[in-house]
């Protein structure tokens, strides 16, 4: 039989985490595969250290990994997955708004399909602002017109992988990981779930608007080379329009046709103008020369600081 292991991402979660492992473990409990769950613990500064390393005493198919410092959401997920050595894994949040209930659900409908991935795509969101709605809205449309790859729509995280996937994601070796993508770029069967995404149970967002544009960024840095060519177009939409005015102005003063005005105004917004379409693009380049700086650093992307259960 199968052995199930269900990855938690955990970032100052005290208020869920206790609820988090009863409902799962009691839909776990029901399958008839061996079954683990494995907590990463990332970096919390709250209680949520103390809860996890008390549920693991007591239960010895709670497996947990520390972080030393908060690595972030994705460097999380990556953890677990490489520390994982179930033949199957459901990686969902702690908060519950992704309900562990539906984890039978994925489990059939993958053995139906026999498909290495199930995602889940969400129909409709409790609880979440206006703006957050919007912006990932935009985000996954956004995405899938600058990617070269096509992407799954409004699909988080939430998702059932197979063995293959995970030793394929195991070989990735870049360290800006946006997991959703990179688990559709692998490829192999992947069918999607459709399924209605709750309010979070307890605590808040753990995804402030600073960490949502780091997500964003990674994702569109790793994932597209469009920016760079947006840059080159806009610098060649430049050059073509100055080269027009400055043939017009000319003869117009030739032939008298144009009365331009030696004028600040005229200086003024083509000197801003031309100013922000440089930093713009010198801007973009940056972006890209930060990450290969990252990259070429070669910095592990999380440290460990113990973990639990781990034979
Ligand atoms: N999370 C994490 N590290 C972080 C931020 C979030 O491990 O730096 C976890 C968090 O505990 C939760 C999941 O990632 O299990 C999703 O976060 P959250 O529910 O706060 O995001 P939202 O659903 O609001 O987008
Ligand atoms: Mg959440």
């Amino acid at each position: 039989m199968e052995k199930l292991a269900v990855i938690v991402p955990c970032y100052n979660e005290e208020a869920v985490i206790e609820e988090s492992y009863r409902r799962t473990m009691a839909v776990l409990e029901r399958l008839s595969n061996p079954v683990e769950i494995i907590y990463i613990n990332d970096g919390s500064v709250d209680r949520t250290r103390f809860l996890l390393d008390d549920i693991a005493a007591k239960d010895s198919r709670v497996k947990v990994i520390h972080f030393s410092r908060n690595f972030g959401h994705q460097p999380a997920v990556t953890a677990g997955i490489n520390n994982c050595d179930a033949d199957l894994a459901v990686i969902i949040d702690a908060d519950m708004q992704d309900p562990p209930e539906l984890i039978p659900d994925l489990l059939a409908l993958r053995a139906r399909e026999n498909a290495n991935v199930v995602y889940c795509v969400r129909n409709s969101r409790e609880g979440e602002s206006f703006f957050k709605l919007f912006t990932s809205k935009m985000f996954y449309r956004v995405m899938n017109y600058m990617s070269e790859v096509q992407f799954p729509l409004d699909t988080g995280d939430f998702r059932l992988i197979d063995r293959k996937v995970m030793n394929e994601f195991n070989r990735f070796k870049e360290r800006g990981k946006y997991i959703r993508g990179l688990i559709s770029w692998v490829g192999f069967s992947q069918v999607p779930f459709y399924y209605e995404r709750e309010a979070r149970i307890a605590g808040e967002t753990k995804y402030p608007l600073s960490k949502m544009l780091k997500f964003a960024s990674t994702a569109m840095l790793y994932f597209s080379k469009k920016p760079l060519r947006l840059a080159t177009s806009l610098g060649f939409i430049s050059v073509v329009v100055g080269i027009i005015l400055a043939v017009w102005f000319t003869l117009g003063k030739i032939y008298g046709f144009s009365n331009a005005e030696v004028g600040w105004t005229s200086i003024m917004t083509s000197i801003i103008f031309f100013g922000g379409v440089q930093l713009l693009t010198v801007g973009v380049l940056g972006q890209y020369v930060g990450i290969l700086f990252d990259e070429i650093k070669a910095r592990p992307e999380y440290i460990i600081d113990e973990k639990k259960n781990f034979s």
